[in-house]
């Protein structure tokens, strides 16, 4: 996976190379380090798979976020503080599982060594969500958040492209990576602030000029949601291209705005 050509072969002969290699070696799990019991393209163990925690079925109506302790009149419906005031301008966002354990390390596995397999598999669990919710069935047009040039460059991919494509044939959508743009980029600073999550993302991304957003339902796709500012700053680009409506869904969420893992900062 780490090997230096990697980048350079085309996908489906990355993933025959792994397949082979997954036949021929016994490989460990990537996270714990056990040997997997049969080969498999996607090199972490059951129990690491099962350890992911999904998102409880009581969240907020709009940002997702698990509202355990807080209950709903009758017919009223569920909303955080933030979402009561109006505050995104994604119209839903929705994840699979907790940001935390086995997925904080998984994640990481796919922004830094391009696991193609782990997205692909995430993409299938982030379908299931989907299924779930019926508007994200509803979106024209599926487009990954995308990374500044510069880090693109550097990486050679973008992990949130190896999720969104899957996901949009899932979903039988075109997944369209051209149609936004990071013009600013991150910070180069490890650890953000709040507020300067905030005003990191503020005014950094675009939709391309000419833009082919005009009246779509975008579906927006990330790895990781911790305070929903990169999201709101790409809604908010897309919608001021003309798009009708932005829903997104990402891997993980981060289920406390005040302290979001420290790891989530690291490099997007
Ligand atoms: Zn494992
Ligand atoms: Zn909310």
């Amino acid at each position: 996976m780490n090997h230096p050509r990697r980048g350079k072969l085309p996908g489906w002969l990355a993933e025959l190379c792994d397949g082979f290699a997954a036949v021929l070696f016994p490989a460990p799990c990537r996270l714990c380090g056990e040997l997997l019991a049969r080969a498999a393209l996607l090199p972490l163990c059951d129990a690491c798979l099962e350890s992911f925690l999904p998102l409880p079925a009581k969240v907020c109506e709009v940002c997702g976020l698990p509202l355990e302790a807080l209950a709903a009149a009758e017919g009223e419906s569920l909303l955080c503080s933030a979402c009561r005031e109006d505050f995104f301008n994604f119209e839903r966002a929705r994840s699979y599982a907790v940001y935390d354990g086995a997925l904080v390390r998984a994640v990481i596995l796919l922004k830094y060594q391009q696991l193609a397999p782990l997205g692909k598999w995430f993409a299938a669990r982030l379908a299931e969500v989907a299924g779930r919710n019926g508007e994200f069935l509803a979106a024209d047009v599926v487009v990954p958040v995308p990374l500044h040039r510069e880090r693109q460059r550097q990486r050679g991919y973008n992990q949130a492209e190896l999720i969104a494509g899957p996901l949009a044939r899932h979903l039988r959508l075109p997944c369209r990576s051209v149609l936004l743009v990071r013009t600013r980029p991150r910070p180069d600073k490890l650890h953000l602030t709040l507020e300067e999550r905030w005003s990191s993302v503020r005014g950094a991304f675009a939709a391309r000029p000419g833009s082919q957003v005009d009246n779509r339902r975008v579906l927006l796709v990330d790895d990781v949601m911790t305070t929903g500012a990169t999201l709101d700053a790409c809604a908010k680009a897309l919608l001021d291209a003309g798009a009708k409506s932005v829903v997104c869904l990402t891997v993980a969420r981060a289920t406390s705005h005040t302290q979001p893992p420290r790891i989530a900062e690291v490099a997007r």
